[in-house]
This record gives C-alpha cells, sequence and structure tokens, in this order.
C-alpha cells in the first residue's frame, strides 16, 4: 500500500522517567509512515480523500505536548492510538520517536523506540442461550462497537439454533461479526473475555449452558495454535449454527487452513 513520511518533526515536550525531564522537557524527533491508500486522491486531487500531512503534524505535536508518558513505548503506543482514531483512512502506521538529549550521562546520536501498528480483520461468533439472549448479544455488540481498539463493520441476522453437543439445554442464539481490531489475538481473546464475564458468564460444565459466549473464528489470514487460543476456530467448518451467519456477511471470506470459502462449506437445510 501506499505511504505518507513524515521524517524528524521536531517537538519539545516532557516524556522521561526522570522528574528533572517531565519539569524541564527537551527535544524529541517523531518519524511516522502513515500507510493508505492514495490512489483516489492521486487521480482526484482532492485532499478530502486523504491524509493531510500538516494536519498530523499538528495533532502530533499538539499530542506530545499535551500528554506527559515515562516511557518512549507509552508515548508511541498512545500516539498510534490517538491516530489511528482521528485519521480513519490509515490502515498501518509506524511511528519513531528518537531522544537525541537523552540524559545517560554518555554521548550518543538518539535512542529511539519504533513500533508498527495496523487495523486486522476479525470474524467473532456469539452465542447465548440463557436469560434474555438478546440483551447479551446486543450489549456485546454494542461494548465492541465503542472500544477504542475495534470497528463493527458488518453483522449477521441473529439465528435462533437448537443446542449441540451432549448437554441438554436451552435453544442458543447466534450470531457472527466482522470486526477491524487493533488488538493482537491474544488482546482481543483477552477483551472478549471480559465481556463475557460482565455478561456473568460461568464456566460449570463444557459446553453448558452460557449466557454470552464469544470466539475468534477467523483474524485475516492467520494460523496459530497455543495453549488458550486457536485460529481459525478449530469447530467453525463444521458448525452449521457458525458457518450460516458467517457465510451471510462474509460469503467469500478464506479458510486459511482447507483454502475455502465459507460459502462453500455452509451445509444446505
Ligand atoms: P468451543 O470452543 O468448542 O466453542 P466453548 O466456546 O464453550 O467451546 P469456552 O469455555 O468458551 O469453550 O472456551 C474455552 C477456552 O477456549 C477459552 O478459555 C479459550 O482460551 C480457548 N480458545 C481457544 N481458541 C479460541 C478461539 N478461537 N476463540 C475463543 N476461545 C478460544
Ligand atoms: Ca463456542
Ligand atoms: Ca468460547
Amino acid at each position: 500500500m501506499d505511504k505518507i513520511n513524515i521524517k524528524n518533526l521536531e517537538i519539545f515536550c516532557n516524556h522521561g522517567l526522570y522528574e528533572e525531564e517531565n519539569a524541564l522537557g527537551q527535544k524529541f524527533l517523531v518519524s511516522a509512515s502513515l500507510i493508505l491508500d492514495t490512489r483516489k486522491a492521486g487521480i482526484t486531487d482532492s485532499i478530502d480523500v486523504s491524509v493531510n500531512y500538516a494536519s498530523v503534524c499538528n495533532f502530533i505535536n499538539t499530542y506530545m505536548k499535551a500528554h506527559t508518558f515515562r516511557l518512549l513505548e507509552a508515548a508511541a503506543e498512545h500516539l498510534a492510538l490517538a491516530l489511528f482514531a482521528h485519521f480513519t483512512p490509515l490502515e498501518e502506521i509506524t511511528l519513531e520517536i528518537k531522544k537525541p538529549w537523552a540524559p545517560i550521562g554518555l554521548s550518543l546520536d538518539y535512542v529511539s523506540v519504533e513500533i508498527t501498528r495496523k487495523w486486522h480483520t476479525a470474524y467473532i461468533a456469539l452465542g447465548s442461550n440463557m436469560g434474555d439472549k438478546l440483551s447479551y448479544l446486543e450489549n456485546a455488540v454494542e461494548a465492541i462497537k465503542t472500544d477504542v481498539n475495534c470497528r463493527l463493520v458488518k453483522i449477521s441476522d441473529f439465528v435462533i439454533t437448537e443446542p449441540y453437543g451432549p448437554v441438554e439445554q436451552d435453544e442458543f442464539l447466534n450470531g457472527c461479526l466482522m470486526i477491524r481490531t487493533l488488538y493482537s489475538p491474544n488482546e482481543l481473546l483477552a477483551f472478549l473475555q471480559s465481556l463475557e464475564a460482565k455478561a456473568n458468564r460461568t464456566r460449570e460444565i463444557h459446553w453448558g449452558p452460557r449466557t454470552l459466549d464469544l470466539d475468534i473464528l477467523l483474524f485475516d489470514d492467520l494460523v496459530m495454535d497455543s495453549d488458550t487460543l486457536v485460529i481459525p476456530h478449530p469447530e467453525m467448518h463444521k458448525r452449521s449454527f457458525v458457518l450460516t451467519p458467517l457465510s451471510q456477511i462474509a460469503p467469500n471470506a478464506i479458510h486459511p487452513l482447507y483454502n475455502v470459502r465459507i460459502k462453500d462449506i455452509v451445509p444446505e437445510d
């Protein structure tokens, strides 16, 4: 994708571990690589469909002066998040923050921290079969929608499905979401589990009744297997209550292990 580069924007501000740094301030140099699609702006010659680098520089300058972080890591992380929130066309950002006057009693050109953050695409399955099922699903969608690290892109219809597995229980309400997220896979899982916990989800019986179940189905084209997280979700390709709503919002999404489109593995009924 295309890039807008800003190199060594000079800002006098107060980040640092030492009180003197916070009180006196020092020079910082911020470089940013902003990844976005500039094709439309290129064709139309219109700033309205691009990101204005003067605005970005002013935003970085104001942000870096308005906050005081102890670590360059924190300054970079928070600044990246703020840039994504403010400049919506941005797909990916690499930020480097340099400290040329780092007070370490030795001479150096600069120390710096460089991070890259990007929007990922993820699909999430929602399910509930206890209490006010619709409210549990709707509250989860609302919480995902309003989280600064997530954007809701598509939402399927909610479908009523018969319970699955060995446990005798009430019917389910199921659905799927397509989101964009700045979270890593593990952070996304932790966020979804925090929403389950808020819905008073308990795990007494495996596959037993639950107020809210949020599973990560797909995350970009990632294939991973750790003790706590398996992506794609290992059962998704076998479950009509996942594939039916998923195919409604992402018929052409590809299961990266089987290399098939979702619409081609939905069971017919
Ligand atoms: P199933 O995973 O078969 O749908 P379940 O949703 O009822 O069953 P849970 O009790 O909600 O199972 O989750 C058990 C564990 O599964 C979680 O603690 C989590 O660490 C792990 N897990 C592994 N892969 C995923 C994934 N892709 N999405 C959500 N949880 C996952
Ligand atoms: Ca599940
Ligand atoms: Ca689950």
